[in-house]
């Protein structure tokens, strides 16, 4: 267990809190969607309440160590102000005199935010002398920024080293959540995996073969486990690299007596468009001339049949082309029987979670990860450099 903001003294003190703030902005400098600022006010509006000053630590982008003007966290310090209703002293700076000087002067209910952590060459190589920089500034460092967790960088990893480190709200629930779906789950466990390709996935499969009861493939990658059964895929999206991994996670599910589960039937197309003319086939009579874009009618039953009875769910990766309405019926189809369902559920994956937001039941799935890479290693079992270095409780 990792220790929490819960189980700190925070009155009077300054803490480093490291939030994932790496919000979509479009041209005009304008923040497109700011769910990720929303998810860190928990943590902020915890820390004043306890009488803690704030300083605030975020990427945004990729500037690779050097300033970019259009990733300076300008937007987002404003954003922060108007839902905050307080102010935020936002610094031009990563480290620095200003900067040590802004945090001396830090009174309780305070925030300040410092510019775009990765300005700094340092930030990604995880440089100690700038994990030293930044813990000169505070008495205490929160990670919130579980987005990032599986990354060892000075703000949220190098840090730790030099403050006493505990894990913010957020942090806390993506921890409790995950683990809990993965370690000691209520059975049966149903897993779903789809989305774009095998090769992104390959630890996540493995690990699920092991740690579920069924588990149900759709999307892009039920096409090469498909075609490794010998199915005719058409022009679908195949990755011929993979057919032997594929074959060999289909003995390994085999092995461990997983409720393997593929596609029974498709909706094809022609072309990836709205404009394209679709039709429902079965496995077995995937036209030559045509792709495989969402799970079909048949599959939708039999997969919404496992999903009534599961215990627990866990789902990366949407069932078929969900950006277009009529390849979305059946990752609609899934969230919708997920969102019914008395079981755990646990959704993760940038697409898949906006997929179900589109579906419009994502108010009733237990638990929708923040992490995008950070989910998926935490999936494949690995231990995330972010939160290994967390004091233990
Ligand atoms: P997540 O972000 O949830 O982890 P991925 O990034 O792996 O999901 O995959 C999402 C993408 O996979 C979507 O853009 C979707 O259009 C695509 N996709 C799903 N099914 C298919 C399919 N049958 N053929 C081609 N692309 C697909
Ligand atoms: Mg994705």
């Amino acid at each position: 267990m990792k220790k929490t903001v819960r189980d700190l003294t925070l009155a009077g003190k300054r803490v480093f809190t490291r939030v994932d703030f790496n919000v979509p902005i479009d041209e005009n400098g304008e923040i497109r969607d700011d769910t990720r600022i929303r998810a860190g006010l928990p943590t902020i509006s915890y820390l004043l309440d306890n009488g803690a000053a704030v300083i605030l630590a975020s990427h945004l982008g990729r500037p690779k160590g050097r300033v970019k003007d259009s990733l300076r966290l300008n937007a987002v310090a404003k954003r922060l102000e108007e839902l905050l209703g307080r102010q935020v002293r936002k610094m031009d700076e990563v480290v620095g005199e200003g900067i040590s000087r802004a945090a001396g002067e830090l009174k309780a209910g305070d925030i300040l935010l410092l510019e775009n952590v990765r300005f700094h060459p340092g930030e990604e190589k995880n440089d100690p002398e700038l994990s030293r920089a930044y813990a000169s500034l505070a008495d205490i460092f929160i990670s919130d920024a579980f987005g990032a967790a599986h990354r060892a960088h000075a703000s949220n990893a190098g840090i730790a080293s030099y403050l006493p480190a505990a894990a913010g709200l957020l942090m806390d629930a993506e921890i409790v959540n995950l683990s809990r779906a993965m370690h000691n789950p209520r059975r049966p466990l149903v897993a779903i995996v789809g989305g774009n390709k095998i090769a992104d996935k390959i630890g996540v499969l493995t690990n699920f073969i092991s740690l579920a009861d069924s588990l149900l493939l759709g999307g892009g990658m039920a096409n090469t486990f498909l075609r490794a059964k010998d199915y005719n895929m058409g022009r679908s999206l195949l990755e011929e690299d993979k057919l032997t991994q594929a074959a060999e996670l289909l003995r390994l599910a085999t092995y461990n007596d997983l409720n393997l589960c593929l596609p029974v039937d498709l909706v094809v197309a022609d072309k990836v468009d709205a404009s394209a003319e679709a039709e429902v086939v079965t496995v077995e009579s995937v036209p030559d001339d045509k792709m495989a874009l969402d799970i079909g009618p048949k599959t939708r039953e039999i997969f919404s049949r496992l999903i009534a009875e599961a215990g627990t769910i866990i789902w990366n990766g949407p069932l078929g082309v969900f950006e277009i309405d009529k390849f979305a019926q059946g990752t609609f189809a899934v969230a919708r029987a997920t969102a019914e369902s008395d079981a755990f559920s646990i959704i993760g994956g940038g697409d898949v979670v906006s997929a179900v937001e589109k579906a419009g039941v994502a108010a009733m799935i237990s638990h929708l990860s923040t992490g995008g890479g950070a989910t998926l290693e935490f999936w494949e079992g690995k231990e995330l450099p972010g939160i290994a270095v967390l004091n233990d409780c």
